[in-house]
């Protein structure tokens, strides 16, 4: 677009110190990347490129209005959750197993086990070692059956209000920030008034403003 084409500002009916947003934004809005150095748990270094962006005072006054923030699913707190406890699981189960593998030989080998009235010692050594690990397994089964019952209902309790949360946000809060951002797209600057306007609309708000005109345009400077 030449400069001739550019829309009169409804403050100094002038075009002449008139931009385009988006340009004017552009202008004074520097972005680099950055190299970042993290050592982890190992020692290793790692290195990535993080985006960073400076703006002038006029760059931060003109930015786009913010991605409204998603509503997070809640999977993923349950898969970080249901991580630690498997790794908490793998390691502390073969600790507490240690302690069986002293026990089992001791009662095996122990002579304190009578041979009763003709039942051969080692259906006794069993029942007297099954019955008990037995017992303890079906209580752990019913535990683990009782706690996931319970995760269950909670999961589809979070999974509910995620999606009520989801809803409203595809709803209301992403088209509203959405129209706010096409808004953005047709303004224009005028520098002498340091004003802000969509042609269409032909009103000068202070770009002070911007951010309360774009998501409402019957606003009124
Ligand atoms: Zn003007």
């Amino acid at each position: 677009m030449d400069a001739s084409a550019l829309p009169t500002c409804p403050a100094c009916q002038q075009s002449n110190q008139v931009q385009k947003v988006t340009s004017t934004y552009g202008m004074n809005t520097k972005e680099w990347y950055e190299t970042v150095t993290t050592t982890d748990a190992n020692g290793n270094t790692h290195s990535r490129q993080e985006l960073r962006e400076a703006h002038t005072k006029l760059g931060l006054k003109l930015k786009p209005p913010a991605h409204p923030p998603q509503p997070t699913h809640p999977g993923l707190w349950y898969g970080i959750g249901g991580l630690i406890a498997f790794i908490l699981a793998s390691t502390l189960c073969p600790i507490a197993l240690i302690p069986l593998g002293f026990i089992i030989p001791l009662i095996g080998a122990s002579s304190f086990v009578p041979d009763v009235s003709g039942i051969p010692a080692w259906v006794i050594t069993t029942l007297v070692i099954g019955l008990p690990i037995l017992c303890i397994a079906i209580l752990g089964l019913a535990g683990v059956i009782w706690l996931g019952s319970k995760i269950k209902q909670r999961f589809d309790r979070d999974m509910k209000s995620y999606k009520d949360k989801k809803a409203l946000y595809d709803r209301d809060d992403r088209p509203r920030w959405q129209r706010a951002k096409n808004r953005w797209e047709q303004l224009y600057y005028c520098m002498r008034d340091e004003t802000i306007f969509i042609p269409a609309e032909n009103k000068a708000i202070k770009a002070d403003d911007m951010e309360k005109y774009l998501y409402d345009p019957l606003f009124r400077g």
